[in-house]
């Protein structure tokens, strides 16, 4: 029997923790500690509850301490691990205020990411916060469940009379809470220091397409300038820009996530923004500590090597992983492509892997096809729509290496299969060729995968 002190109890460690004692249960001792009140918050509906597009949050949990707790875990919330022994193999945390150590004998830090404070004048984190909080009254962060309560209860107190809403970063976060804002009838600029939006995950024509649909949807967008200062006397009333000013009632600071990895300083190797580099199976620099989501790095097979992608879906998954591994099961994690996707007012899209813009940072020598057709055959009058599908391949190799799509309908099963295809090394050319089954009430024997595949140039 084994004992084994899981740090951080959200995404990723309630994947892991579900896994050992589902599988493992009575073969180990399994100890958790979560510095917060609550677990399993979907931040991926944060923008949904604040635009009022789901009522309540209550669906956006998934677990609890007592779910643990029923399957045989000992579960402290509330109670941050505040350092850790690696060579005695105990953690020291704050249980009721006191302190309290516990032993290991396998490790596993889940302890997340924590939101970047780009160097901003005015922008500070409360120090006597654990909850992203800031000094500056309406300057947010986004993150935790309480984060977007917050929001929404500043929103809705109508002696705060928060009208002109900036959100700052137009990643995928920053698009979804401008909408969200936009469609509580709150005016919006969303400022990016880039002069598009989505600039890690789609090239310029797709990118383009989003800041088409927020413009047209009446957000202001204040892309390619830099926030300077925020400014105002005890709560927010304007942001500064190196090229604007703008008077505003709340900002919203969503310019990506760094891993939070303090608790592993001079004692684990780090990646070079400071997550834990972990290997395949999900092990650190440390013999039995092992790493998952978003403190630790990932394999990204686009690129065949070591990266850092924050996403719950690579948290679930590393979780599952180290899992196994930690009961005494080899597991390797097959990789990463970075799939993502997002909907905003009604525009969806998705990608994977690399943008024609990476893979030339990458070293690659990229080159790219691109098809818009319709789903289905022109004599399917209803529920018929076009779809943009952009394939990024390597001219050398002609290995595929990403692909991104758009529509104004569901097309998202679509990039999964590019994917495996990435994860698998697929050439472009197999996929001309592969055997994509023909029905009008769904797709054309021409449709866009095969005929942007066999347009590709030899
Ligand atoms: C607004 C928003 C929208 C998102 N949308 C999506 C999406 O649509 N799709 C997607 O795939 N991803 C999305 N993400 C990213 C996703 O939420 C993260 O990748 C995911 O939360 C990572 O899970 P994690 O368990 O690794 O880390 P975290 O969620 O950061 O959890 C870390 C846990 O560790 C605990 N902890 C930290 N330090 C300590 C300590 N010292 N002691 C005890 N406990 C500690 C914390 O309390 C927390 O519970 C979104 C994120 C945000 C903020």
């Amino acid at each position: 029997m084994s004992k084994i002190v899981v740090v951080g109890a959200n995404h990723a460690g309630t994947a892991c923790i579900n896994t050992m004692l589902d599988n493992y249960g009575s073969e180990n001792e399994v100890v958790i500690f979560d510095q917060n009140s609550n677990i399993s918050f979907l931040a991926c509906g944060m923008a949904l509850w604040i635009g009022k597009q789901i009522s309540k949050p209550d669906g956006l949990f998934y677990a609890d301490k007592e779910m643990f707790e029923a399957k045989g875990a000992k579960v402290y919330m509330n109670s941050p691990v505040e350092s850790i022994d690696y060579d005695a193999k105990t953690v020291t945390a704050l249980v009721d205020g006191k302190e309290h150590v516990e032993s290991y004998d396998k490790l596993v830090l889940a302890t997340g990411s924590q939101p970047i404070l780009p160097p901003i004048k005015g922008a500070e984190f409360d120090p006597n916060s654990r909850e992203f909080k800031s000094t500056l009254e309406n300057l947010q962060f986004v993150k935790l469940y309480q984060n977007a309560a917050d929001v929404i209860e500043k929103l809705q107190d109508k002696s705060k009379n928060i009208n002109r809403v900036a959100v700052v970063g137009a990643g995928y976060i920053g698009v979804e809470l401008a909408e969200a804002f936009q469609r509580l009838g709150k005016e919006v600029i969303l400022i990016d220091v880039v002069d598009t939006c989505l600039a890690g995950y789609y090239d310029r024509d797709l990118s383009d397409m989003m800041r088409k649909n927020l413009e047209d949807n009446g957000v202001e967008l204040a892309f390619g300038q830099t926030v300077q200062a925020i400014e105002g006397e005890g709560k927010v009333e304007r942001i500064v820009t190196d090229k604007a000013s703008f008077d505003v009632d709340m900002v919203v600071l969503a310019v990506g996530f760094r891993p939070n990895t303090a608790l592993g300083a001079g004692q684990l190797e780090t990646f070079r923004n400071g997550a834990f580099i972990v290997d395949k199976k999900q092990e650190t620099s440390r013999p039995d500590v092992y790493a998952i989501g978003d403190c630790a790095t990932v394999y990204d097979n686009s690129i065949n090597d070591t990266n850092y992608i924050a996403l719950a879906s690579n948290a679930l998954r590393s979780g599952i992983v180290a899992a196994h591994n930690v009961c005494g099961r080899e597991l390797e994690s097959n990789g990463v492509q970075g799939s993502n996707g997002i909907e905003i007012f009604g525009l969806k899209m998705v990608s994977t892997g690399l943008t024609a813009e990476k893979a030339k940072r990458f070293g690659y020598n990229p080159e790219t096809v691109e098809v818009t057709d319709t789903q289905k055959p022109d004599f399917m009058e209803h529920g018929n729509y076009d779809v943009t599908l952009k394939i990024v391949y390597d001219k050398d190799s002609r290995v595929v290496l990403g692909a991104q799509m758009a529509s104004r309908e569901d097309m998202s099963m679509g990039i999964h299969m590019f994917s495996l295809a990435i994860q698998e090394k697929v050439t472009i050319d197999r996929l001309g060729l592969l055997d994509m089954f023909f029905l009008p009430h769904f797709n054309k024997p021409y449709n866009y995968v095969t005929m942007a595949a066999l347009k590709a140039k030899d």
